[in-house]
């Protein structure tokens, strides 16, 4: 089959299985520490000696107005994340429970290899972070993260009735005649859902004078891997400096999209291209990048909920829900402050 083949018949499946809808997602980041800090492609990679846990790990209340203000504008959480070894279990828990009751929703974890999976109904999914199918090159690229551990995590927790994903680059090096590699881990741990980012070659680490994987390259795999799986829910995270891959990621099988910095594109130009490539090909998103009627909104912090969370946990989040208000404002005028200066840019280019 050829790639304008696969791309008709990916899509196909997509519609039929998925329909036309198309979510926003973002990863919670929850420490910049990392406790292994030797993935090759991780920016922790290139500031291990620098980082202080104490430092790395973010106020729990500045995550819970970031969580506020996605629910707001109609963005999934992609999951809970942070480097190994970051938190302990109960604070895991913890945090989980109250994101999870902000949201409205379960959340979803990945934050290495956990050994407990007793999480209550406020956790819906585990992911392994497996970043490549080409197994050998991975021992090179994650010499600490261990593949072994993390499929065997990811059975025990679909064993005990959790949703379970993956997470895999693109650009690595990667050999894509092992792509067979990635088929026969997604049946065999019967995942949910598979989430591709293409490379960011960060300044210090080994990839930094390498560059993101082609547009195609990126859409063949998704295609692939949606004819293979027509049920599996397939997130791609396009940095911002390849807007113009949407609506073909889309059309070959993707049902969410990633990894946009939200404080920096929403409402700008950057953000309306975002909206113009998911209508283009029919799509239409669940949530926007551009409403500011949705991010101003008003928040219920005593709603309902039907999730169970700890009672302790959501009167601590009603308790602080000025300081969380505070923080809200702050990513509010960050996001004011990009937008105004993505007007001086546009008045520039218009007299110049
Ligand atoms: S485990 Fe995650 S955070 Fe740590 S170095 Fe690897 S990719 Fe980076």
């Amino acid at each position: 089959m050829d790639y304008f083949e696969k791309l008709k018949e990916a899509n196909e499946l997509t519609l039929k299985y998925h329909g036309n809808v198309v979510s926003f997602e973002r990863a919670l980041f929850l420490s910049w520490y990392c406790g292994i800090a030797d993935c090759k492609f991780c920016y922790m990679s290139s500031i291990k000696e620098k980082i202080d846990k104490n430092k790395a790990i973010r106020n729990i209340y500045r995550v819970l107005a970031e969580a506020i203000l996605c629910k707001r504008i109609g963005w999934k959480i992609e999951f809970l994340t942070s480097g190994y070894n970051a938190f302990t279990h109960k604070e895991i828990d913890e945090i989980s429970q109250m994101v999870s009751y902000v949201v409205g929703e379960p959340v979803w974890l990945n934050v290495g290899v956990l050994k407990n999976l007793d999480f209550g109904s406020y956790v819906e999914g585990i992911v392994g972070a497996v970043e490549t199918f080409d197994f050998e090159l991975r021992k090179n690229i994650c010499p600490s993260k261990n593949l072994e551990e993390i499929i065997k995590m990811l059975k025990e927790a679909k064993s005990v009735g959790f949703k379970t994903g993956i997470t895999i680059i693109l650009g690595l090096g990667e050999d894509k005649t092992k792509l067979e590699n990635l088929f026969k881990l997604v049946k065999e741990l019967k995942l949910d859902k598979i989430i591709f980012y293409t490379l960011i070659p960060h300044k210090g680490t080994i990839f930094e004078n390498n560059v993101s994987p082609s547009t195609i390259y990126v859409s063949e795999i998704i295609a692939e891997t949606r004819i293979r799986f027509p049920k599996i829910k397939i997130t791609v995270g396009p940095w911002i400096d390849n807007i113009s891959s949407i609506g073909l990621f889309l059309l070959s099988g993707a049902n969410a999209l990633t990894k946009f910095p939200l404080f920096k594109i929403f409402g700008t130009k950057v953000a309306k291209r975002i909206e113009q490539e998911i209508l283009y090909v029919g799509r239409i998103p669940s949530g926007t990048v551009t409403d500011f009627k949705r991010l101003l909104s008003t928040y219920d912090y005593t709603k309902e909920t039907k999730i169970e969370i700890d009672k302790k946990i959501i009167e601590r989040i009603i308790e602080k829900r000025l300081r969380i208000e505070q923080f809200i404002m702050e990513y509010i005028d960050m996001i004011k402050k990009s937008v105004s200066k993505d007007t001086e840019r546009n008045r520039y280019h218009f007299y110049y």
